[in-house]
């Protein structure tokens, strides 16, 4: 079993729990520790009796350590990547570059650590002086989800600790050989015990115990809407600190005037490539009704010409969906498009591979309104839809259309119409002529309405939430 680790030891879980490969059901990559309420007490205990020390110890050795870890992430990328994309299911070249990503974030915040603030300032009242300064939050949970098994822990991970906290992480049920390897990596770094503990296990009970303990002074979530929600209602009912990242609707305007190969190329790739499951996929294509019916008929071409197989086999461009729940449920809204009017025009057919897996092939639909489920509801799948508008204005209506507001892209050619677009979309992260998924690591990431909550995540923008304001006065 690969345990749990928990103030600076290994420890084994109440019980364990197989980690399947979703291209080969017939591969257990490892079994894998599962914690209950007790142990998770015990690590957050590790950690609120680690946090003093920590918050006040050396900079240049907190520096050190993160940077040891991000160094070791990227010499192993080949290997790690192998490993996530075996679990998650994501292609190896998506996954090799996902551990370069989490290796990349814990050098910025190596970095990070050093570019210590603080302001000192006049007060409105002779003889006395101001300091605003930032200190650490104290313990901090993180709670994260499937679909980035190293990289959403990396940047949650990385700033919780360069900014001077200690951490309780609980990453996804599906995905637990990632977050293992990530935890040795860290305990190998010089880490004194404590300050980071890993404890794997089901939502419900860790996840809870989490978000409940009065010890736990912030916790920041990736993950469903509906979790978020109810991590929410737990942290707000005992005033703790929550940072949410949740779900996504997001749309991709591609007006008449747009490069075809462009519009079509940037579609593909930010609905389908990672099997759709991004939060900041381009699930709803709007399409202005001079190129509709060429760019309907160049993404169906192009569609079907990806490689729909094994994550590690070379050439595939589509891995599977990550298991047999999301692909029913996948399945479902392909036959609810169906039902609601939209054209299925290529896709959603469930297809066998020389080992059993769970793949699906990608789904496009034409022809679709707002206000079908296939457009409203997040699918977290291979699965998109088109949806035909007269005018650039009813395309940004119908963008900003709906209970979601992560990304947000447009393809065209006039200054006019992405200048206006970047200014009037409600979503977090705006792209022209770009995927709507995939970002850089070291700016602001999140979203508007419901698809976030809190402060920004990643960069130097990570400090509003990894830490608190304090204000001094002293009379001069
Ligand atoms: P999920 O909400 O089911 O689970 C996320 C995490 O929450 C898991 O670790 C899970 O064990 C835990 N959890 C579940 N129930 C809990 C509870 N009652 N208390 C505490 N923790 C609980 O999400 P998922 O299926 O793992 O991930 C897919 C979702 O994540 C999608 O909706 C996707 O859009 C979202 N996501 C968002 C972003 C973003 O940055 N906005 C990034 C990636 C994924």
């Amino acid at each position: 079993m690969k345990p749990n680790y928990i103030n600076g030891a290994f420890t084994d879980g109440v019980s364990s729990r197989p980690n399947i490969n979703p291209s080969n059901t017939n591969d257990v990559i490892a079994d894998y520790a599962q914690a209950d309420a007790e142990q998770t007490r015990m690590a957050i205990d590790a950690a609120s009796a680690a946090f003093p020390a920590w918050a006040s110890g050396n900079l240049q050795a907190r520096s050190d350590m993160l940077d040891r870890i991000g160094t070791e992430i990227l010499a192993r990328q080949d290997e790690l990547g192998r490993l996530l994309s075996r679990e998650e299911g994501k292609t190896l070249p998506e996954g090799i570059g996902e551990v370069a990503r989490a290796g990349n974030i814990f050098k910025f915040f190596a970095a990070e650590v050093l570019r210590q603030r603080g302001e000192r300032i006049g007060s409105v009242r002779s003889g006395i002086d101001i300091e605003i300064t930032r200190e650490p939050v104290g313990v901090v949970g993180i709670i994260t989800p499937w679909n980035f098994p190293m990289a959403i822990p990396a940047w949650k991970i990385a700033p919780a600790l360069a900014y001077g906290n200690t951490v309780v992480f609980k990453p996804a049920e599906m995905v637990p050989g990632s977050a293992w390897a990530l935890a040795e990596i860290i305990s190998r770094s010089g880490i004194p015990a404590g300050v980071f503990n890993l404890v794997i296990g089901p939502g419900r009970q860790v996840g809870q115990t989490i978000i409940d303990d009065p010890r736990v002074n912030a916790v920041t979530f990736t993950g469903s809407t509906s979790t978020g929600r109810n991590i929410l209602a737990g942290t707000s009912q005992r005033l703790a600190k929550a940072q949410l990242e949740m779900g996504g609707k997001n749309p991709l305007v591609i007006l008449d005037d747009a490069d075809l190969e462009v519009a079509v190329n940037t579609a593909v790739q930010g609905s389908y490539y990672s099997t759709g499951q991004r939060c900041t996929a381009s699930s709803r294509l709007v399409v202005q009704k001079g190129i509709y019916n060429r760019f309907v008929a160049e993404v169906a071409k192009c569609l079907a010409a990806l490689k729909v197989d094994d994550a590690l086999k070379p050439g595939t461009d589509i891995g599977p969906v990550v298991d047999e729940s999301q692909l029913e449920q996948d399945l479902h809204y392909i036959a609810t498009g169906q039902k609601e009017g939209a054209r299925l025009v290529c896709g959603g057919e469930r297809v066998t591979r020389e080992n059993p897996g769970f793949y699906l092939t990608p789904a496009f639909f034409a022809d679709a309104t707002n206000d079908m489920t296939i457009a409203r509801e997040e699918i977290f799948g291979p699965v998109a839809c088109a949806i035909p508008v007269d005018s650039y204005e009813e395309a940004l209506e119908l963008a900003n259309q709906t209970e979601f507001g992560l990304s947000a892209g447009i393809c065209t050619t006039s200054l006019k119409y992405a200048t206006h677009f970047k200014r009037h979309s409600q979503a977090g992260m705006v792209m022209v002529n770009v995927a709507t998924a995939g970002v850089d690591y070291h700016v602001p990431f999140g979203g508007r309405k419901g698809s976030s909550l809190g402060s920004r995540e990643q960069g130097s923008y990570a400090a509003e939430f990894f830490t608190t304001v304090k204000t001094a006065y002293t009379a001069a």
